[in-house]
């Protein structure tokens, strides 16, 4: 039976749209999935929503619909995001499903026959950002010590579980176990948490006065803590989401990938939770570090927010993931700058991978008709020996030693990798084939060195697969490999001088087209989101989310005085066709109409000022055309993700709108 590996991501809470802290997590997850299931391994891998919680109750009433409807609205936008990046997450779990509802319900109850559930008054400083009790000691100049915002007392009237009372237990596990908690400083700071008395966990809240989240099943005046109902989904998951029954599939979970911030809720809460449930702990919990922009904390506010899905379209989904798990080791904090990233591209992608793949092909197409060259023993020389034992080493020992899950070190394991990528491009600089196929006598020789440098590529397949599938198949396709690169180290272990020979090449495009840094740098403040910038409505002369006009410093260096811009210039508006699926009023609005559009590969929600030319009934059904890169902006507090076009200038006069209605969403407008 093959070995069970379980990983899952946090559950992603529901009040904003996904970031790109979201997708380094998420990123991580899937790259271990993949890596596990090319080893033979049966891979669980779960990702989801938390749901419940004041902050989604809030966001929903300032939305002016129900709860339920908010996260409705906000799922899409994970999961057509977990499908630009190429998650192949098995499950994806929401924690207001029926089935995690009632595995929730009967974890409380279970607790509460144990008494390890009891009820109590309780006055407390209350942090409602945070929805959580704090103590006298951790509360300084009435200031909540994780975010800073002013508490209020509070006194309620709730349940607690006896968190207390596994605090030694749970020391002596952490201390047991080295590969429970990490990185090490992470176990460190777990372990100094724990030093201090734990106290009992308050594991509801008075309908009263939050009614989004699970009822407790012993009283209907409550709903369930956020976290205590979230924590559950890593069990309720594994219940009710395989798609097949498996008895393989089983708790403890391989590991939890986690950000840093949200360690001691897993390290304690969850730990203690389990032990009280009389289940077994995880293997490993990860804790990751942030990411800052230009080395400022990433917010709103500074307006620097980095948009996944803007990186996804300008750059791919691989290079994307590349380079978040290159630039820095999982457990710490790194930066993300458009200099650093496309100096991966260029660098690493493009003249590295990029380069041995596409000399191999064109050198194979040129002086072996198309087809991989076999090998002869008598012209293997220490050179192709070295390329060998390199290229075996990778797969065999230094991937499962780096990606072990208590070390994690992805990073290190892209080095390698691209260790093996330097030393083929040294091996076709050294043994020069150019040179070779210019005499008749080398030609034992020549068709040697090609063998090993696409035998080198084949092996590239495979360790880049987790990292960049997409890449790896076409890696893959252009060298005219059989197989499909997710199975090949399933089919038979790798070994070097199996494949390749007799395979016909096909050149294809370059893997990654090196990016102009000055052309893209240039226009580089528009791929940032900038809330903040959001005009006032009464400046949006037309249909439009209004972009900010008063950007008087960035017009780009290409536009002419006499007024006149170039194709490239036009081409850098993204239009496409889109279809209406759902249009209301904005409260208080004569002109806002909130839309929900179909851009083929996701939906959007745009903030259109048409309301007074259209009705919503108007718009639903209609074909328009959208500019689909767009900087978000928020109208009337309503986040608006595009903009639609139309004639007129202080009033909207009529729709652009594409002569035939069959053309689908998602047609590109040029
Ligand atoms: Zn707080």
């Amino acid at each position: 039976m093959p070995k069970p590996f379980y990983i899952t991501t946090p559950i992603y809470y529901v009040n904003d749209v996904p970031h790109i802290g979201h997708a380094y997590t998420t990123i991580a997850a899937d790259v271990l999935a993949r890596w596990h299931r090319l080893i033979g391994e049966e891979v669980f891998f779960l990702t989801g929503l938390d749901e419940h919680g004041q902050k989604v109750q809030q966001a929903a009433a300032q939305a002016g619909i129900s709860p339920q409807a908010h996260c409705d609205r906000l799922t899409p936008q994970f999961l057509n995001l977990w499908k630009k990046l190429g998650i192949s997450n098995d499950g994806f779990i929401r924690t207001t499903d029926a089935p995690h509802r009632a595995v929730v319900q009967r974890c409380l109850q279970a607790l509460y026959d144990a008494q390890l559930i009891y009820h109590a008054d309780y006055t407390g400083w209350y942090c409602t950002f945070d929805e959580r009790f704090w103590t006298e000691k951790d509360v300084e100049r009435g200031l909540c010590p994780d975010c800073q915002r002013p508490v209020e007392q509070l006194s309620e009237s709730n349940y607690f579980f006896r968190m207390g009372r596994y605090q030694q237990r749970l020391i002596e596990h952490v201390q047991a176990n080295p590969s429970f908690i990490r990185p090490e400083s992470r176990r460190n700071e777990v372990l100094g948490f724990l030093q201090k008395p734990l106290e009992d966990l308050s594991i509801s809240r008075p309908k009263s006065r939050l009614a989004w989240g699970i009822e407790l099943p012993f009283d209907a005046n409550y709903v369930t803590y956020v976290w205590f109902d979230a924590l559950i989904n890593y069990i309720s998951g594994l219940e009710y989401l395989p798609a097949q029954p498996a008895e393989n599939r089983v708790w403890p979970a391989t590991v939890h990938l986690v950000g840093k911030d949200i360690l001691t809720t897993h390290a304690v809460y969850w730990s203690t939770m389990l032990m009280a449930l009389e289940m077994p702990l995880p293997h490993a919990i990860f804790a990751h570090g942030w990411w800052t922009v230009d080395g400022e904390k990433m917010s709103k506010s500074r307006g620097n927010v980095i948009d996944p899905y803007t990186v996804v379209d300008q750059f791919g989904a691989d290079a994307f993931r590349y380079f978040l798990l290159r630039e820095i080791p999982f457990g710490q904090d790194g930066n993300f700058s458009y200099e650093s990233f496309i100096g991966r591209v260029n660098g690493d992608l493009a003249n590295g991978l990029g380069n041995l793949l596409s000399r191999t092909v064109t050198l194979i197409q040129r002086c072996c008709r198309g087809t991989v060259p076999p090998s002869h023993a008598s012209e293997v020389t220490q050179l192709e020996t070295e390329l060998q034992s390199a290229a075996e080493l990778l797969i065999h020992k230094t991937m499962p030693d780096h990606l072990r899950a208590d070390r994690l070190a992805f990073n290190r394991t892209l080095e390698a990798i691209w260790g093996l990528v330097q030393l083929g491009n040294q091996y076709i600089d050294r043994t020069a084939p150019w040179v070779l196929a210019k005499d008749p006598a080398d030609s034992k020789r020549l068709q040697t060195v090609l063998f090993h440098a696409a035998e080198t590529l084949r092996f590239l397949c495979v360790a880049t697969y987790p990292f960049m599938p997409e890449t790896a198949r076409e890696v893959a396709r252009q060298l005219g490999l059989p197989h499909d690169v997710s199975q090949m180290l399933l089919a038979s272990p790798i070994a070097w001088g199996d494949g390749g020979a007799e395979a016909v090449v096909a050149k294809g495009k370059a893997l990654f087209p090196r990016i102009d840094a000055s052309t893209f740098l240039r226009q580089g403040d528009s791929m940032k989101t900038d809330q903040s910038a959001a005009p006032s409505p009464s400046t949006s002369g037309a249909a439009s989310t209004a972009t900010p006009r008063t950007e008087g410093t960035s017009s780009p260096p290409s536009q002419q005085e006499d007024g006149l811009i170039t194709i490239h210039d036009f081409q850098k508006v993204h239009l496409t066709v889109a279809k209406v699926l759902t249009a209301e009023r904005i409260p208080k609005s004569a002109k806002l109409l909130k839309l929900q559009v179909d851009l083929g590969t996701e939906h959007r929600q745009i903030v259109a000022g048409i309301g007074k030319k259209y009705s919503p009934d108007d718009m639903v059904g209609k074909t328009v055309v959208v500019v689909a890169n767009l900087k978000p902006a928020t109208l009337m507090g309503v986040a608006s993700q595009g903009m639609i076009l139309a004639a007129g200038d202080q009033e909207v006069q009529g729709l652009i709108a594409v002569e035939n209605g069959d053309v689908q969403p998602g047609t590109k407008v040029k």
